[in-house]
């Protein structure tokens, strides 16, 4: 598992676009420390504030913008470059079918996440729920119409869309899946995984969603499961020499840090060299 083909594009498309000239990124390009150092190496400037980029070219991140961002850059005479992934453009087309179509915008998702964020700037009102708590304090709408952040795990986003139906009976609730396939998959891997593992590391940035979502699933199956960002968090008192240890990773984790993990792993479980006899 691991990095997904959305990541994997928008790092490609970074590295093209900073090897021809200076580029911003605007926001991180993915959460993961590894792959933002390397940018930086390549040239890549990486800011958070759009009143704060120095360069013309602009680089949009896989998590994507909100057309009012889009649009408000380009007013400002910077050339937009959409690394967005297509599956968040879908979850962004989803929302306004709903829209158009009468039903009043919810998202699930974090509200505080850039993914997020885009989605819901376009659509003043939207609502943004992650828990049972903020489900009930919706008020009653006659129409309401659900998306989910990409990296929600489908079936917490099913369970949030259930209890707004049944505290809403005469309301009309329409939910479009826009969890990403890679999501699902990584989802249900994890979870086959940790339920015949002993031990599960899980290797991802310490601000990525999916990684945090992926900890979850697999806590739900194995009572020792460690997050990881790299080969130097690994702590050799976690494994036991009998153990089967499991490896997994969110989108964002290059391949590189999974196969350092590994052999790292690996090497502990070389057994040890016997010690030489001294020459008589
Ligand atoms: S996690 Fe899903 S939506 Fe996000 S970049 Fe990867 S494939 Fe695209």
């Amino acid at each position: 598992m691991g990095l997904c083909f959305g990541v994997r594009d928008a790092i490609r498309l970074a590295h093209e676009r900073a090897a021809a000239g200076p580029v911003t990124i605007l926001g991180d390009l993915v959460h993961n420390e590894t792959v933002l150092a390397d940018l930086r190496a390549r040239g890549a400037l990486i800011r958070h504030d759009p009143a704060d980029v120095p360069t013309r070219d602009v680089l949009i991140t896989a998590h994507g913008a909100s057309d009012r961002r889009i649009a408000s850059l380009r007013t400002s005479g910077l050339n937009v470059i959409e690394a967005t992934c297509p599956l968040v453009h879908r979850a962004h087309q989803a929302l306004r079918r709903l829209v158009d179509g009468g039903f009043h915008p919810v998202v699930v998702g974090q509200a505080a996440h850039v993914e997020v964020r885009g989605l819901t700037e376009d659509h003043p009102g939207c609502e943004v729920v992650l828990s049972e708590e903020e489900v009930d304090r919706l008020p009653e709408r006659p129409r309401y119409g659900v998306v989910s952040q990409t990296t929600q795990p489908v079936a917490r986003v099913r369970e949030l869309v259930d209890r707004l139906a049944r505290r809403f009976p005469a309301s009309e609730v329409r939910w479009i899946d826009t969890v990403c396939q890679p999501t699902k998959d990584r989802q249900n891997a994890a979870e086959a995984l940790a339920g015949r593992c002993d031990v599960v590391l899980v290797l991802g940035g310490a601000h990525s969603n999916n990684t945090r979502r992926l900890v979850d699933t697999c806590r739900s199956r194995c009572a020792r499961v460690h997050w990881l960002q790299s080969a130097a968090d690994l702590d050799p008192s976690w494994v036991r020499a009998t153990d089967i240890v499991g490896i997994t990773a969110g989108t964002s984790t290059p391949d590189s840090v999974i196969d350092a993990v590994e052999a790292a792993l690996r090497a502990l479980a070389e057994p040890a060299e016997p010690a030489r006899a001294e020459a008589a």
